[in-house]
């Protein structure tokens, strides 16, 4: 009888340990966690083979007694349930008492450990949890546990990894999150050998992002400020410039009360205070730690994957938002050109490695003539002379200022903005405080006509202006159903249409704007736009409208302005809401500090 029992219990331990184990990760996660609830100031991890070939992890921490050790490798032991209102709190990261159990059940494990009071340490060894041997070992004070073979004996299981690389990945996606939410103990991640992170005792979360996410992402975030510390939710944390969006979200870092969770709902409430300020579909890197009344979450909705579930998560999304929110309307979030080839694209929207082809590189390769338009052959006679005032023409912009003392909150380093000139009829060179910026015209026009179109459209007030003669367009059948999708959109912004009966489409009535800046010719190329433009389907009809009609009325590139129209443009940067990202979330304007220069004239070496 007892026998039976015994061998049921270890099927069923095996069954149960797939859903509290599903990967590497996970297991990697359950030892750490206890380490640090076992008060480690230093924890080491490192795996071969993605972590199913080996995990080890080593602690400093308070190590265990022989029997505690013994007891903790069997199933719903714990030592820290005092009583059951303890599954309310959050105040230790496990509270399960089956994390090692269920690890020793499907792995070969082998655990050392030692309390300070002990003379000697404890080693035991554990084949799919059958205690194999247990002996008395020297060992230094803390715990040392190694798995290897996991789900060795659950080829189910073992068929569903995704290999050493995937795998590895999740497992130091789990280190590195742990590491951002605990500063005070020192990480150390080795892969297959090779040393990914060693995070020393942090002093704040900025020099511990320097450490887990590196120095040239670090430098380009912004502590977060919660407007409003009394509420019951606390933000805090750090979030990235748009520059650094990357195409999925596994750089942005949830925690609820100083546990690392999987919160979409925070998440896409941090992408929410973004708003049209990131590319579309891009997410932000950001470090967001949210703290709540332990009572109002429950972290264990899945054993495995520590989701939370807030009593209240509209609550939580808002201060979020808001908090994150405010922090980029306060925030300086002009796209800064990054110091090295390896390092963050200027472009807003490549992840680092992405573009990494296209960045351009501000250093000469060493060794190479210069070449490009800077050397210019005198020989030539009359023609190259010419070629040569081309060259010296910059368009000066000269006794023109934006003057902004009527406008209200200018970011400060707008009001120490002096146009320069513009260059390739493209781009608006200024002078910043200690900067260079350039400012790309087009994209800075299109969201500055976008966000006064959109201002007008909120309150009804796009005027309409009925066509003399009505324009006649003949559809093909495809532009016909793309028109009827934004047949709504397009009335509702001021457009009128009559469909006559041999196919021929008459516009009765523009809105006004468009009659008033943009030629016949112009208005045709619009509307051939409007029926053909791809619908993008992560905007609404009305939206797409609206940025189409953007794009067609601002200045464009190529375009010669007038220093009126510079002054006008950068002036428009004071009043808008997001001056910093076109309406397709490119930068309108990137940075090149002093130092920056420098660094790219060696001067500071
Ligand atoms: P839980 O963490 O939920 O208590 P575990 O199965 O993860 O359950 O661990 C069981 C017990 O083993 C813990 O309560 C703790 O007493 C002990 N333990 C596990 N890992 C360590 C460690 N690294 N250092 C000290 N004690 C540990
Ligand atoms: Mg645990």
């Amino acid at each position: 009888m007892a026998r039976v029992k015994a061998l049921d219990r270890r099927v069923y331990e095996r069954i149960a340990a797939g859903e509290v184990i599903e990967r590497p990760a996970n297991v990697v996660k359950e030892l750490v966690e206890n380490s640090l609830d076992a008060g480690a100031r230093k924890v080491s991890t490192e795996i071969r083979g993605g972590g199913i070939e080996l995990i080890r992890v080593r602690d400093d921490g308070a190590g265990m007694e022989r029997e505690d050790a013994l007891l903790a490798i069997q199933r719903y032991t714990t030592s820290k349930l005092e009583d059951l209102d303890d599954l309310e709190g959050l105040a230790t990261l496990g509270f399960r008492g089956e994390a090692l159990a269920s690890i020793a059940a499907v792995s070969k494990m082998e655990l050392v450990t030692k309390t300070r009071e002990a003379r000697t340490g404890t080693r035991i060894q554990v084949q799919g949890g059958e205690v194999i041997s247990v002996d008395e070992v020297g060992a230094t004070e803390g715990t040392a546990i190694e798995i290897r073979d996991l789900f060795y004996n659950v080829p189910a299981r073992r068929r569903f990894m995704k290999g050493p690389g995937p795998e590895g990945a999740r497992v130091t996606d789990a280190v590195l999150r742990l590491a951002l939410t605990r500063r005070m103990v020192h990480f150390i991640h080795v892969v297959a050998g090779r040393e990914v992170l060693n995070a020393p005792l942090a002093s704040n979360l900025q020099d511990r992002a320097v450490a887990v996410l590196g120095r040239d992402v670090a430098r380009y975030m912004i502590p977060i400020v919660d407007p409003d510390p009394d509420d019951p939710v606390d933000v805090s944390g750090l979030t990235g410039k748009p520059q650094l969006a990357r195409p999925n979200k596994t750089q942005l870092f949830v925690s609820v009360n100083g546990r690392p969770v999987d919160a979409p709902e925070v998440s896409e409430a941090v992408k929410a205070a973004y708003g049209e300020i990131l590319f579309r579909g891009r997410w932000p890197v950001a470090v967001v730690e949210v703290g709540v009344d332990p009572a109002r979450v429950d972290v264990n909705v899945h054993p495995a994957k520590r989701e939370v579930l807030f009593r209240d998560s509209e609550l939580v999304e808002r201060a979020v938002e808001e908090a994150i929110g405010s922090t980029l309307v306060n925030a300086d979030l002009v796209t800064e050109t990054a110091p090295r080839r390896t390092d963050v694209p200027l472009d807003v929207g490549a992840a680092p490695g992405e573009a990494e082809e296209d960045l351009p590189s501000f250093e000469p390769a060493s060794g190479e003539p210069m070449t490009g338009s800077i050397q210019i052959d005198l020989a030539g006679g009359a023609l190259e002379e010419d070629r040569l005032r081309a060259a010296v023409d910059i368009r000066p912009i000269v006794g023109e200022s934006p003057g902004w003392d009527d406008l209200g909150h200018v970011p400060s380093w707008l009001v120490s903005l002096r146009p320069v000139g513009q260059i390739m009829d493209t781009y608006i060179v200024c002078e910043g405080e200690d900067a260079m910026y350039l400012i790309d015209q087009h994209a800075l026009a299109e969201r500055l006509t976008y966000e006064s179109i959109k201002a007008s459209a909120a309150h009804g007030r796009l005027k309409q202006q009925t066509v003399l003669e009505p324009i006649a367009l003949h559809p093909t059948e495809s532009q016909i159903t793309r028109l009827e999708t934004r047949r709504d959109a397009l009335e509702s912004l001021g457009f009128s249409f009559f469909n006559a009966d041999d196919g021929t489409l008459y516009v009765k009535a523009l809105p006004s704007m468009l009659g008033q800046k943009m030629t016949q010719e112009e208005v045709d190329v619009l509307l051939q736009d409007l029926l053909e433009g791809e619908a993008s389907g992560t905007v609404s009809a009305k939206e797409e409208v609206i940025r189409s009609m953007a794009c067609h009325l601002s200045i464009r590139a190529g375009q010669r302005l007038s220093p009126k129209q510079v002054v006008g443009l950068l002036r428009g940067m004071a009043g808008s809401t997001d001056p910093l990202a076109c309406v397709h979330g490119r930068p309108t304007a990137i940075r090149v500090t002093k130092g920056e220069l420098e660094r790219m004239f060696k001067r500071t070496e």
